[in-house]
Parts: C-alpha cells; sequence; structure tokens
C-alpha cells in the first residue's frame, strides 16, 4: 500500500475505501429511516454500517446549497431524503476495476 494512499472510510459493498488521487469519496450511514428500503437493495446491511456515494444517483448527494444564487458547499456531504442504492450494488462489480 502506498504511503500516499489514505483509508478514508468503510463501504458495506467496497469494504475499504481509500482515497485516491484526491479523489474524495463520501460515505453515508445506514440509520432506522432508510433501512427498510437499502436493504430491500442491499441485502444483509444493518444500522451502523455505510454505504459510499458511488452507489447512489449523482442527484441524490448533497454538496451544498444554493443561497442568494451563490453556491456553498457542505463540509459534509448529505444525501437526499429517500435516496436509495442503486448502482454498483454486487461485490463482483466492483466500485473499483482491478
Ligand atoms: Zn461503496
Amino acid at each position: 500500500m502506498a504511503a500516499s494512499v489514505k483509508l478514508v472510510g468503510f463501504c458495506f459493498i467496497c469494504k475499504a475505501i481509500y482515497d485516491k488521487e484526491n479523489q474524495k469519496v463520501s460515505t453515508f450511514g445506514v440509520n432506522k429511516t432508510n433501512l427498510e428500503s437499502w436493504q430491500q437493495k442491499v441485502g444483509g446491511i444493518t444500522v451502523g454500517d455505510r454505504l459510499c456515494e458511488k452507489h447512489f444517483a449523482p442527484h441524490d448527494v448533497i454538496k451544498g446549497s444554493f443561497v442568494l444564487d451563490y453556491f456553498c458547499p457542505y463540509k459534509r456531504w448529505r444525501l437526499a431524503e429517500n435516496a436509495i442504492p442503486q448502482y454498483f450494488l454486487s461485490k463482483f462489480t466492483a466500485c473499483f476495476s482491478f
């Protein structure tokens, strides 16, 4: 493992997520609100597990808000209400290509 690669989190599907080439990867936790709908997509997931942004549609990942026409980025990205994971849901179609 190269020293320049930094562990940034764990994803239930991808497992360890590393910060590669300064590429920001956000993870979103499972809570009681989204548990049921997420479980239908990702079997075995439970409260406290996390999924990275790659499993969500780009418009479901809220990176900031517009205030009087100015874009104010959030420090921590948020997930839209009712967002459900829909991409790369199989371990065999991993987020990373080897
Ligand atoms: Zn992932």
